[in-house]
């Protein structure tokens, strides 16, 4: 039998956690994957983004390079959470109708050919009719889609992740190299960390939201003529409402802002329908800052061979679309190392 190797994957995020999976599938008899980490789903750190999101799928139109292959993910995880939902209650994930509304549209969601070509796969997917449209509003579409309770979908897929014989170990990793030396015989190493390690081209995208109690039964997504956005996404198993939210790169305030959330707050009671259970106030769980890890010109996946016959097998930068296209990503990464003979071909049974 060959040698035992260690498989070393950075990032217990939602990148890390389904790259890490989805590679167990293709692993031969002598390998196995070790799961390094400085937060693992249990932690709350600013700077572990996965279980502050949201987080749904939305339509996004576009045909720059980053925008066809981040539909083309998008695509893919849509599909896979659809499975997940139906066979898979305690991941957290549920399927419920998408509504977007645009006060303000631009050429990209005004170019229906494209924007269909893009979403075909999405059920439901239908222009509202102008009695269904809200005042101020100039282009909606409603759509099936998914939405997630993000820290319940991570400590899900962590579980998945070990009874399938994974291992995990916290560590604060210096650099990406250090990463060989967490265990004997580490030919390869997944780079899941988010926002990498120094990369010039990476950066934050600070996200203000706030966690309530009260059920709303859509979500729903409106951006404003003034560049701001409102939206609602319910967290499945009574995990409350998230209201959101802000996007401001290179914003590193770790505080929330009151005004912010009175703002969010508002903008949520005139739009959008929820129950007045509460008497028309909203029960505040906690108020919510992340930092999207984000990249100029989007993902870097790729491998970087280095001297010694190891590989670094990059797959991070996906700034405020992480879920959406996690399991895209995830089978991109995976068929990268496949094609470099890091995995062997057959999936395991
Ligand atoms: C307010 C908000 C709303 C959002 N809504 C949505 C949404 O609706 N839909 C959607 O798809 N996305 C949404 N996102 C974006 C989504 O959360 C991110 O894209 C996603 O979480 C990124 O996942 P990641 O695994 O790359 O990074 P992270 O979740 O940050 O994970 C990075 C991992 O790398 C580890 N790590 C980093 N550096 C080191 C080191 N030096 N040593 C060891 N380990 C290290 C960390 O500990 C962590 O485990 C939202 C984000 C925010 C903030």
């Amino acid at each position: 039998m060959a040698d035992s190797e260690t498989i070393v994957v950075i990032g217990a995020g939602v990148i890390g956690l389904s790259t890490a999976l989805y590679i167990q599938q293709y692993l031969s008899p002598s390998q196995s994957v070790l799961l390094v980490a400085r937060d693992f789903p249990s932690h709350e750190s600013i700077n572990y983004t996965s279980p502050w999101a949201g987080a749904h799928y939305r339509p996004v139109p576009g045909s720059s390079p980053q925008a066809l292959r981040e539909a083309d993910q998008a695509k893919r995880t849509y599909n896979y959470f659809k499975r997940v939902a139906a066979d898979e209650p305690a991941a957290g994930v549920k399927l419920i109708q998408g509504i977007e509304h645009l006060e303000a549209p631009s050429a990209e969601y005004l170019d229906s050919q494209g924007m269909r070509k893009l979403h075909a796969h999405l059920d439901g997917l239908r222009y509202l009719t102008k009695d269904e449209v809200p005042a101020g509003v100039k282009w909606s579409v409603t759509y099936g889609t998914w939405v997630v309770n993000s820290p319940v979908y991570c400590a899900h897929m962590l579980r998945k992740f070990i009874l399938k014989g994974g291992q995990m170990k916290q560590y604060t990793l210096a650099d990406v190299r250090e990463a060989f030396s967490v265990t004997p015989k580490v030919r390869t190493v997944v780079n899941c960390s988010g926002l990498g390690f120094e990369d010039p081209k990476s950066f934050i995208i600070r996200g203000q939201t706030c966690l309530v109690r009260n059920p709303v039964s859509a979500t729903i997504t409106r951006q404003n003529a003034d560049g701001t956005w409102s939206f609602c996404i319910p967290r499945p198993l009574d995990g409350g409402t998230i209201i959101g939210g802000t996007k401001q790169p290179n914003d590193w305030d770790p505080n929330p802002s009151s005004e912010t959330r009175a703002r969010l707050l508002a903008n949520a009671s005139k739009w959008f329908p929820f129950t007045l259970e509460s008497g028309g106030q909203f029960d505040v769980i906690r108020d919510i800052v992340g930092r999207r890890p984000a990249r100029k010109g989007g993902m870097r996946i790729e491998v970087e061979k280095l001297a010694d016959g190891k590989s670094i097998v990059h797959a991070y930068g996906a700034g405020g679309r992480g879920f959406e296209i996690s399991w895209g990503v995830a089978e991109d990464t995976a068929g990268l190392m496949l094609e470099n003979g890091l995995l062997r071909a057959q999936a395991a049974l």
